[in-house]
């Protein structure tokens, strides 16, 4: 628009100056031309003057734009920057906040970061302390590791915990270090954070409580021993008690006096297997049980169990039967005789508790897992257990009825000693409700079966189809699963006329008396066999007259009861019937005998004992006495105590081996008399070349027979107390 008017401008100048010209003089046209020139100029500078303000006029708005703009990002920035210091401010003070030490470290050990905490708790001045190498003084007896190494690139440990007793400012302290690694884009090492914590008064109280700890065990182990002394002093002048009453029942009494006698008796049995369980529960409750595992078989373990406890449930009119599963391995790994203890305690227990009926004892093979076990159980028809003390009888000192204190003597350890005795050999025990009254206490153990340990003969009486005439229904229960066991039948009594289910043989109880209550034998046609109490063994021979095929003895061992079902003799009559009537029937030598004993009434037991055998006692009370005898005279047998004053026994053995060696006199043979074979060491006694050992109080049946092998010249096996 400028343009267009300048032009017009320009057009109407020329165009008036020409029309004036046209008339005018030279003067006039040069006037007016220069007119017309300044007229020009000045339009142009007008145009040029607008055009300059019109331009400037756009650059101003475009700087204040901009001006603006930059005005915004300075705000923005200056925004950012007051939230990155109050964040830094934050965090800086997150970290001073905290109780911990927090420190960084180059991977040349150097500060690079600590926080106030950590300056502080190691006395340090950051300025002085940052880019130094950085390692705390540890304490003198310190074990403790140097900071965690994260040496090298790459996986390792990305974290390291450990704690160090070190020097602070607040003297000696535990610190508990946690190590990280912070390594950059490629695996490298570039710094290790570590974050520490003082834990000195956790460490404190880790060490009272340690320290407590090891006090109360030193304390339980000296009550254990105390227990375990404790027992063993009131052994010896109980063996006294006992062995007097023994020495008194072999004498002429009046019938009053031979039951006080006997009371006596019975009442100190039962102080020594009291002392005996109290002992054995220190010991487990002590630590000292290791078990003996060795190659033991569970039929003779059980049959060892029920022929011992056999008369006891005789003797109150019930029956004990025992039943070992077809599959039970001949052979396994266990410690039998504790075995045979929780056997003999469960047992015991039911027929304690049973007045009616009997006990039976199962055995069978069980798995759980990989894992092979076998289970015993033991069933009674007593009085059962309520529900509610069933948790607490296996705790040690614990009757399940207080009133039964009275009526069944006990001391309500045995049951805890074979829950931890079962625990020790890794398995379980636990009791429950017999169907149809009683209980069932049952245990499993892990059993080990014996490379290339044959199996229980499941086959045996296959074919055999047996009745059973019994009042009993524990017996006929127990009786017909033995012979189910063995591969046999068993007829229901009702159908013995029917000719398809005719038994071939006939098993007829005679009660648990010693005078048998027989029914009639049957008929000759059919194998009869009487079932005898142990207590009735003297009238056995007296069955064939009667009529009957056979005789057994109760409890039935399975492999008798099959021998006897097949007619065959048994291999392996009881032990009871072979040793019967052998006590007192040999004319025996009169022995020459030295006697070493402190005590002057186990003394005068033994003394005693032996002269009325008739042998001839000289009597000495320490180890030195009987060397010196040894010296004068030649004895047939020694007998010595272990516990002597001067000299003990073992060393008076070796001492008299060693003279014989010397003079080369004949060998004498020295039995020691201890008072327990566990604590006396039969080791030490046969290294010192002692050639057995009697326990006290001395069993009369065990004398004699240790004198019998003497004077046949056997050489003697050392005897331990019975288990
Ligand atoms: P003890 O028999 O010496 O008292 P135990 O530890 O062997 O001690 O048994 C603890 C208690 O458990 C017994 O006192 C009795 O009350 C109860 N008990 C054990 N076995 C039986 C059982 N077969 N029948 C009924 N009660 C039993």
């Amino acid at each position: 628009m400028q343009r267009w008017g300048t032009i017009g401008l320009a057009i109407a100048t020329l165009v008036a100056a020409g029309w004036a010209a046209w008339g005018w003089d030279q003067h006039q046209r040069v006037t007016l031309l220069n007119l017309c020139l300044l007229g020009a100029a000045a339009v142009i500078g007008v145009a040029l003057l607008f055009h300059a303000v019109m331009v400037s006029s756009r650059r101003t708005e475009e700087l204040q734009a901009l001006a603006a703009k930059l005005e915004y990002s300075l705000k923005a920035l200056s925004a950012a920057n007051a939230q990155l210091n109050e964040s830094e401010r934050r965090y800086k003070g997150l970290l001073d906040a905290q109780g911990d030490a927090i420190v960084r470290r180059s991977s040349e050990s150097r500060l690079t970061f600590g926080n106030d905490a950590f300056f502080k708790l190691f006395g340090l001045a950051p300025e002085l302390a940052l880019g130094k190498p950085f390692a705390p003084e540890l304490h003198p007896e310190s074990r403790s590791p140097v900071f965690g190494n994260f040496a090298g690139s790459g996986t390792g440990y990305e974290r390291v915990v450990y704690d160090q007793h070190v020097r602070t400012v607040h003297g000696w302290r535990w610190i508990a270090w946690e190590d990280y690694a912070i390594r950059n884009g490629m695996g490298r090492l570039v710094e290790i954070q570590s974050v520490g914590r003082d834990v000195t008064e956790r460490k404190h109280l880790e060490q009272a409580l340690t320290a407590a700890r090891d006090k109360a065990e030193a304390a339980n182990r000296a009550k254990s021993g105390f227990l375990a002394t404790m027992s063993h002093e009131i052994r010896t002048p109980m063996n006294g008690v006992l062995g007097m009453a023994r020495l008194m029942l072999e004498t002429e009494l009046k019938p009053e006096q031979r039951a006080y006698a006997e009371a006596i008796r019975q009442s100190g049995d039962a102080l020594m297997a009291l002392i005996a369980d109290i002992l054995d529960f220190s010991k487990i409750e002590s630590g000292a049980l290791t078990l003996q595992p060795e190659a033991v078989t569970p039929h003779k373990i059980v049959e060892d169990v029920v022929e011992l406890l056999g008369p006891r449930a005789h003797a109150k009119d019930i029956e004990l039967v025992a039943n070992v599963a077809a599959d039970t391995p001949r052979a396994i790994r266990a410690d039998g005789l504790r075995l045979k203890q929780i056997l003999i305690n469960l047992v015991g227990n039911a027929i304690k508790f049973t007045d009616k009926g009997g006990v039976r004892l199962d055995v069978a093979r069980a798995e759980a897992g990989q894992r092979q076990y076998l289970r015993f159980a033991v069933r009674d028809t007593g009085v059962g257990i309520a529900q509610d003390k069933r948790g607490a009888i296996f705790g040690e000192f614990v009757q399940a009825d207080s009133s039964h204190a009275r009526r069944f003597e006990g001391t309500g350890l045995g049951l805890a000693i074979s829950k931890r005795l079962v625990e020790a050999m890794g398995g379980d025990i636990g009791v429950t409700d017999a169907p149809g009254g009683g209980s069932v206490f049952w245990f499993a153990v892990p059993a080990e079966v014996v490379r290339g340990a044959r199996f229980s003969d499941g086959k045996r009486l296959s074919g055999q189809r047996a009745a059973i005439v019994t009042r009993n229904p524990v017996l006929r229960e127990g009786l017909t699963a033995q012979i189910r066991s063995l591969g046999g039948d068993v007829a229901p009594l009702a159908r013995m006329g029917d000719e398809f289910a005719a038994p071939n043989v006939l098993l007829i109880d005679a009660g648990t008396g010693a005078e048998p209550d027989l029914p009639s034998p049957p008929e000759k046609t059919l194998r009869s066999i009487v079932l005898l109490p142990a207590a009735a063994r003297g009238r056995a021979q007296e069955m064939r007259a009667l009529g009957f095929s056979d005789y057994l003895i109760k409890p039935t061992r399975q492999s008798s009861l099959a021998d006897r079902i097949l007619g065959q003799r048994s291999a392996d009559q009881p032990v009871s019937e072979q040793s019967a009537g052998a006590v007192g029937s040999k004319t025996r030598r009169s022995l020459k005998i030295l006697l070493a004993e402190d005590n002057p009434i186990n003394a005068m037991l033994v003394r005693e004992l032996l002269r009325r055998r008739g042998h001839s006692v000289e009597e000495v009370a320490s180890g030195g006495e009987a060397l010196k005898s040894t010296d004068r005279q030649r004895f047939d047998f020694i007998l010595t105590d272990i516990h002597m004053p001067d000299m003990d026994g073992i060393e008076t053995a070796r001492r008299i081996r060693a003279r014989e060696a010397e003079t080369g006199r004949a060998r004498t043979p020295i039995v020691a008399l201890t008072a327990d074979t566990v604590e006396t060491g039969k080791d030490a006694c046969i290294e010192a070349g002692m050639d057995g050992f009697l326990t006290k109080p001395v069993d009369p049946a065990e004398l004699d027979a240790m004198i019998d092998a003497i004077s046949e010249g056997n050489s003697l096996q050392p005897r331990e107390a019975a288990a």
